[in-house]
Formats: C-alpha cells, sequence, structure tokens
C-alpha cells in the first residue's frame, strides 16, 4: 500500500527527525517544536505519532523508545503541481513539502535566461556550455567535490560537516541533483547521495 501523507503529517515527520537524538526521540520534544514552529496541539501530535506508528513509520526500538524507521517509504503531494513525490526527495519551504521542480522554477537558484523553458537541467546546461560544476555555487561545487572523494554520503552527514541545517542541504543537494552531478542510492538502511555516473 502506497501511503502518502499529508502536510501536518510531514510537519510531525520533520520535528521528529529534528528531535531525534541516539537512542530515538520523545513525543515531549517534538510536540514543542510543532507547537512553536507549525501551532500544532498536543493532541493533534500525539495522533499524528500514532498513526505513523500504524504505518510502521515510526517504531519501538531495543530501547524502548519511539525512532523513526527510514527503511519504510512514504509521498507526499506537491502543493504546487500535485505530484506524488517520495518522502526522502521533497524540499520543505516555509512548511510546504514541494518538489524539485517547483522548488527551482520558484527560486531559480540556477540563473539562467530561461530555465522554465526546458525540463532537463542536464540538456539546458549543455546547450548553455555549462560542464560539470560551471555555474554552481561555491557551496554547491564543494559539496560536489566531497560527495566525489567520498563516494556516499548522507544529507545529514553533509548538514553536520558543512554546518547547514538539515533543509539547506537537502535544497543544494536538490540542485546537484537536477544537474546530474548526484543521485540517490540506498545503502544498507541509510539514503546517500552518490556521484550520478558510479
Ligand atoms: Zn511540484
Amino acid at each position: 500500500m502506497k501511503l502518502v501523507l499529508d502536510e501536518e503529517e510531514t510537519w510531525i515527520i520533520e520535528c521528529i527527525k529534528e528531535a531525534h537524538i541516539d537512542c530515538g526521540f520523545h513525543v515531549r520534544d517534538v510536540i514543542k517544536k510543532a507547537k512553536a514552529r507549525y501551532g500544532l496541539s498536543r493532541s493533534t501530535v500525539y495522533e499524528i505519532v500514532s498513526y505513523l506508528e500504524f504505518h510502521g513509520l515510526v517504531k519501538t526500538n531495543k530501547s524502548g523508545n519511539r525512532e523513526l524507521d527510514q527503511s519504510i517509504s512514504y509521498f507526499v503531494t506537491c502543493p504546487v503541481c500535485g505530484k506524488e513525490i517520495p518522502g526522502n526527495e521533497y524540499i520543505l519551504e516555509n512548511g510546504k513539502s514541494i518538489c524539485e521542480d517547483c522548488y527551482l522554477e520558484e527560486h531559480q537558484r540556477i540563473k539562467f535566461a530561461d530555465p522554465m523553458a526546458v525540463r532537463s537541467k542536464k540538456l539546458f546546461r549543455k546547450n548553455h556550455g555549462l560542464e560539470g560544476t560551471e555555474g554552481l555555487t561555491d557551496i554547491q561545487k564543494e559539496l560536489y567535490k566531497f560527495i566525489q572523494v567520498e563516494g556516499g554520503v548522507t544529507p545529514e552527514k553533509i548538514s553536520k560537516l558543512f554546518g547547514l541545517t538539515p533543509q539547506e542541504a537537502r535544497n543544494q543537494l536538490a540542485i546537484l541533483r537536477h544537474c546530474e552531478l548526484v543521485k540517490w542510492r540506498k545503502i544498507g538502511d541509510e539514503i546517500c547521495i552518490v556521484p550520478f555516473d558510479s
């Protein structure tokens, strides 16, 4: 069964990720974050956490704490274009989980004459004589270099090492992915980012 989460459920997932410490997460910390950021009530948080538990996304680990099971896949619906996107590919912006295409169209972080005209960023870059990391910002170039050296790295590691918020790291990676410089790959239990040609 395909699990598609709504907006509030996606917020809770984001709060859980942030509240996660080594031994799991505590609902109290999720409630604090969800209340401060999204104005969700305690009972809504409990309700959503138990829904996520029902679907296996939240499980109880060996130490008896709740944790997120990253191996369970889910989808979210992009509020801009309505496309269903895998839970590890959306970009959270102002509380909205949007797809990479809509994110790039909104931001046009990579400045080209008409990014709307061409669906494939790679083709577009090629037509404009941009190869490899040309046209990227310094941080994007650094990230790409790092991923090439490391082979496979989790977005969490990138956000820690480069001092980016998890969201910022994911946004930068989305741009690299669109340029077909990197791609996602499941390594063991982890979703990693690897060089595109690996
Ligand atoms: Zn979209």
